[in-house]
């Protein structure tokens, strides 16, 4: 991960199905940084069935996170990538603080954090379809991606049994990555309200930091 200290890297912190996926896309497109979603590079290992998806795919269909060791040289590779030079913006990692640890030898993220209740994650996820080519999500009513035009799917890990184990996941290990953060310099979002009123809180935190 690059030393550089003018580079600006935001993390999107927050429960499966909060919100991150969704406003990380127009959030890259307005500050011009690439979007490094974790979950997605996986996605992309598995679509190869590469040696690394094929243990990926082992751990996200049950609900669990991928050991850690297989996540750094991942993101180490993609972030290594010149269009990471000015900054990224993270989303899905880091998910244990662990992670946030070696992140933070680094890099000094800004770190976003989007709460909903769970009720209404479990509702949402078991509810949206995905772009199996770009990984962006819908909502039920949509049949297609408007990006790819291909038609729309769900993912295997948004299944209602292993939604509920993914946020037992995340409380027990993401949580305290929340609770670390929260200790230097946490920017909460309160993540009701319209898509648009979201969006437009997280890029004035953004600027107001970057
Ligand atoms: P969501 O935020 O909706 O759970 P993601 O696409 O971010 O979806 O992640 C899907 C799955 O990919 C996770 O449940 C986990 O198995 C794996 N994963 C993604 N990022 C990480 C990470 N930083 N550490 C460990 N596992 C990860
Ligand atoms: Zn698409």
């Amino acid at each position: 991960m690059s030393v550089a200290t003018k580079q600006l890297v935001i993390i999107l912190l927050g429960a499966p199905g909060a919100g991150k996926g969704t406003h990380a896309g127009p959030l890259s497109e307005k500050l011009k940084l690439p979007h490094i979603s974790t979950g997605n590079l996986f996605r992309e290992h598995i679509s190869a069935d590469s040696p690394l998806g094929k243990l990926a795919k082992i751990c996200m269909n049950a609900g669990n996170l991928v050991p850690d060791e297989l996540v750094f040289n991942m993101l180490f590779d993609r972030v290594a990538k010149p269009d990471c030079e000015r900054g990224y913006i993270l989303d899905g990692f880091p998910r244990t603080v662990a992670q946030a640890k070696v992140l933070d030898r680094a890099v000094q993220p800004i770190a976003l954090y989007f709460s909903v209740p769970d009720e209404i994650l479990i509702e949402r996820m078991t509810n949206r379809l995905t772009c199996p080519k770009c990984n962006k999500p819908y909502s039920k009513s949509d049949s297609c991606c408007d990006v790819c035009l291909v038609p729309l799917i769900q993912r295997a890990d948004d299944r209602e049994e292993v939604v509920r184990r993914r946020l037992e996941v995340y409380h027990t290990q993401t949580q305290p990555v929340i609770d670390y953060y929260a200790k230097k310099n946490l920017i909460p979002i309160l993540a009701t309200g319209t898509r648009e009123e979201i969006f437009q809180t997280v890029l004035k935190a953004c600027q107001d930091k970057g």
